[in-house]
């Protein structure tokens, strides 16, 4: 039976002996080698590696992390077009065992994150776990032997334990608008970016105004010819404030680490406020859309554009977003906003629904991301041999977002109802993992081989999360990815983030079946489920 984490005594078990070691190989003749892990681990973005890591400081070296790419960083590796940073200040947004005192601006740039997060890698000893180039194609519960079979596309595993940290913004989503197979410029999506394409002197069409859209276009409009921005919905945008971090406050945050954890609690609690409005008291958001509509109004000047990009729906409804140079981008000469639907796209054109042809060289997508619909589902097989693309029917549901019904010592990280419309996903995730670790130490305390959620548990559990939907500002009456095929909110979490930690803090195996296994006695480990530290 695997044992999860060393023993106090740090004497050997039996089943210590038992395990193979990492990256071992098994194979007979003409069979595929086959890599026997306790624990494997898919993705090394912030979830997939924070997970690495905590298991590696918990003792835990018998884990492999598949990663699809050859550079760690998931969506922070994949997004790299002009201007890509995070809307949530640098010092919440990283690791709470790993405070970074060498942020450079207040909203961290795309590079300086992914670089911290392959600094965690390495610092914490975990390039050595990873299979890179590694895609996920297949994996199943084998009933008879209690372990995951994974295929992937450098061979095959098994593990006592998987654990999906893929993300929720890994899948790029392509308009379907009709013709645009036939275009014959340059198309692109935002999180794909060409940047062996010059855009100096194209004339260039961006389809979106999400939070990815707000980003590049003030990086490419000084350089093209002609930008025509097709917005759909328009979005709530607030100021950003974005600014350089003193020379001087970074070296108080490396002399005095405690300064740095005092910025982040109070950054915390004034991103955590939001929620109050967000999830109570929609009502309490007019005040911040008065300060937006106060925004908009300093920057754009001709009131026949500010009528084009005032939202019509409540704020929040959509994901809020903050900049401080996208408005002054839509005034320059060389860019238009267009609200018209897009009829059908031409080789060389748009046309739009009053037949009207804009010529363009190039179409950059910002059209987000395919969350609740993603592929990954239809290659997790749990018991029989369900998918779990057939288990959810289009409206994924987890316990916590981390377990499901059916298929057994798996654990998703940001999985159904854990995004965030107002925090740190950092905070989340460091919650789920320590939830995953308290489950592990669990199964070793109590010998146990196999833990599996009952669906009772997690149907009440979602049957919660439903409700308590109804009244927040996400059913408000927008569409918006947050909301599945069925029209359910099985994105975010519907509350504070602490109430999340606080649920999620022990694992209670009353709410799993488990199957247990004799086993050699050894002492049980002490629980380990620390808060994610501010
Ligand atoms: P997004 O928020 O989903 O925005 C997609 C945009 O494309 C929307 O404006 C949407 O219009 C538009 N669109 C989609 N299909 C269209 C079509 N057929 N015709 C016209 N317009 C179409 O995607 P995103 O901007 O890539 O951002 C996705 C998420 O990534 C964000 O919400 C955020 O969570 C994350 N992100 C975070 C940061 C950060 O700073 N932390 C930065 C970038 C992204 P509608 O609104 O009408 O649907």
């Amino acid at each position: 039976m695997p044992r999860f984490f060393a023993s106090n005594n740090g004497s050997k078990t039996i089943a210590d002996s038992q395990r193979r070691p990492i990256l071992s190989s098994e194979s007979s003749h003409n069979e595929v080698p086959v890599r026997h892990v306790l624990i494997a681990i898919l993705g090394t973005g912030f979830s997939g590696l924070g997970m690495a890591i905590r298991l590696k400081q918990h003792g835990q070296e018998d884990f492999v992390v598949i990663e699809k790419a050859d550079d760690i960083g998931g969506t922070w590796r994949d997004n790299t077009y002009p201007g890509c940073a995070c809307d949530i200040p640098s010092h919440l947004y990283s690791f709470s065992f790993a405070l970074n005192p060498r942020w450079s601006r207040t909203y961290s740039r795309q590079s300086e994150i992914r670089n911290y997060l392959r600094y965690c890698a390495k610092r914490f000893g975990i390039l050595p776990h990873i299979q890179w180039n590694c895609e996920l194609l297949n994996a199943s519960w084998n009933e008879d032997e209690q372990r995951w079979h994974i295929t992937t596309t450098q061979g095959q595993f098994t593990a006592a334990i998987l654990i999906l940290g893929n993300g929720p913004l890994s899948e790029p989503s392509l308009p379907s608008i009709s013709g645009i197979e036939n275009f014959a410029g340059v198309l692109f999506h935002s999180s794909r970016w060409k940047h062996d394409y010059d855009l100096t002197g194209k004339r260039v069409a961006v389809i979106g105004t999400g939070a990815s859209a707000i980003q590049f276009v003030p990086h490419i409009q000084p350089h093209v010819k002609h930008l025509i921005l097709f917005q759909r919905t328009p979005p709530w945008i607030l100021p950003r404030h974005d600014q350089p971090i003193p020379s001087w406050q970074r070296a108080m945050f490396h002399i005095l680490p405690i300064t740095q954890r005092v910025m982040r609690t109070k950054i915390y609690w004034q991103q955590e406020i939001a929620a109050l409005g967000l999830v109570y008291r929609p009502n309490i958001l007019e005040k911040i859309m008065q300060l937006a509509r106060r925004h908009m109004a300093r920057q754009v000047p001709d009131p026949l554009l500010r009528a084009k990009l005032t939202p019509h729906y409540i704020m929040g409804c959509k994901r809020i977003l903050l900049s401080d140079d996208f408005y002054p981008t839509l005034s320059q000469p060389n860019v238009e906003v267009i609200t018209d639907r897009i009829r059908e796209v031409r080789a060389h054109s748009i046309v739009i629904e009053d037949g009207t042809e804009h010529e363009v060289d190039t179409i950059i997508c910002g059209t987000g991301f395919h969350v609740t619909d993603t592929h990954l589902p239809q290659f997790v097989h749990g018991r029989g041999g369900r998918s779990l693309a057939d288990n959810w029917q289009a409206s994924p549901s987890a316990y916590f977002g981390t377990t499901v019904a059916g298929f057994p010592n798996l654990f998703l990280l940001i999985g159904p109802n854990t995004g965030l419309g107002h925090n740190s996903m950092i905070f989340m995730i460091e919650s789920q993992i320590s939830y995953i670790l308290d489950c592990l130490h669990t199964m070793d305390r109590r010998h146990l081989q196999t833990i599996e959620v009952r669906s009772e548990i997690q149907e009440a559990f979602n049957t919660e999360m439903q409700q308590r939907m109804r009244g927040t500002v996400w059913t408000s009456g927008c569409s918006s990815w947050y909301l599945d095929a069925n029209g359910r909110n099985t994105t975010l979490w519907p509350g504070f983030t602490f109430e999340f930690w606080h649920r999620t803090r022990h694992f209670d195996p009353q709410h799993y079946d488990v199957i247990s296994q004799p086993v050699p006695a050894y002492g049980g480990e002490k629980v380990l489920c620390r808060p994610p530290q501010l």
